[in-house]
């Protein structure tokens, strides 16, 4: 039986203007949702979907459903009653975190490190409520957090993300498509997510941030990647507060269980925003 949502809207209602974005299910525009009149961002699914990615499309749309978070991309509305199907969202009007950061970066427009932190500090925060639900995201990374016009940050693309389980675990059955890069050990090996997983991925995205969007290990191969995670972690980037770079660490920690969790992470961050003298580099 198909799921009725709360938010299900008119098309009519749905006014689609320029090409924004362009993801794994089909395109994203500009818009305004018409009597609400706000700036909105829709995405479409394409008409020629494969069935598993139209059944991951309706389940991006259930979870944003749940979510209620300033860290966390707003759902505005849903067209699933008429074909092609839209999830509408707020629009973030900077785009994705990681392009927009590559972006200053060739302008050489960088941010003082505590306004890096800031945007850290927000997407910790989306993540602890996440945790807190009981999801898990899968897929924490810069391409997948957008900045608003005000530099605040929230986590999107919920495609992969799932309720744990009993075991505060969820595994991936369907051998789905994995970020290499930014995957805990666990997961890449055992196909085993958690909040522990999300938060080492969490350290990956905080490495971007700081680095302007660089990619993960560099020209690495991905299976280059597997074997120096035996032994190596990415180094501190330049400009990095050292007590950031402790962080991203203890999220890289081999043993899931000695990570720290997301309430601790968010801790660590309001110490490092409350007492600007700890970000001295390294
Ligand atoms: P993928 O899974 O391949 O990352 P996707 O199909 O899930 O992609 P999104 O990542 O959600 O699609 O969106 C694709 C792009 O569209 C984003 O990188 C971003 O540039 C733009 N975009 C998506 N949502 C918004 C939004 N709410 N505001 C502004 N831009 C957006």
């Amino acid at each position: 039986e198909p799921h009725k949502f709360g938010c299900e809207t008119d098309p009519n209602r749905v006014s689609i203007g320029k090409v924004i974005g362009c993801g794994e299910f089909g395109e994203v525009f500009r818009g305004t949702l018409t009597l609400k009149v706000i700036d909105v961002a829709i995405k479409q699914l394409h008409a020629l979907c494969q069935p598993h990615e139209q059944i991951d499309f309706l389940h991006e749309a259930k979870a944003l459903e749940q979510f209620q978070h300033p860290n966390i991309v707003k759902l505005e509305a849903v067209v699933t009653a008429s074909r092609p199907f839209m999830i509408v969202t707020e629009l973030m009007a900077n785009g994705c975190l990681g392009m927009f950061l590559r972006h200053q970066r060739a302008a050489k427009r960088f941010f003082k490190p505590v306004v890096l932190i800031r945007m850290l500090y927000g997407v910790s925060e989306g993540m602890e409520y996440l945790s807190k639900l009981g999801y898990v995201h899968r897929d924490l990374a810069a391409r997948n957090v957008l900045i608003n016009k005000d530099l605040v940050c929230k986590v999107a693309d919920f495609g992969l993300t799932r309720q744990i389980n009993d075991h505060n675990t969820c595994t991936n059955t369907k051998g789905g498509k994995i970020s290499l890069r930014w995957a805990a050990p666990e997961a890449v090996a055992y196909q085993t997510y958690s909040e522990a997983s999300d938060v080492w991925s969490f350290g990956v995205f905080a490495w971007e941030v700081v680095t302007y969007g660089e990619k993960p290990y560099w020209s690495l191969t991905n299976q280059q990647v597997l074997q120096a995670i035996n032994a190596y972690r990415l180094p501190a980037p330049e400009d990095c507060p050292s007590v950031l770079h402790q962080l991203m660490l203890e999220c890289w920690h081999r043993d899931r269980n000695a990570r720290p969790q997301f309430s601790r992470v968010v801790g660590r961050l309001d110490t490092m925003l409350n007492q600007r003298g700890m970000l001295d580099t390294l």
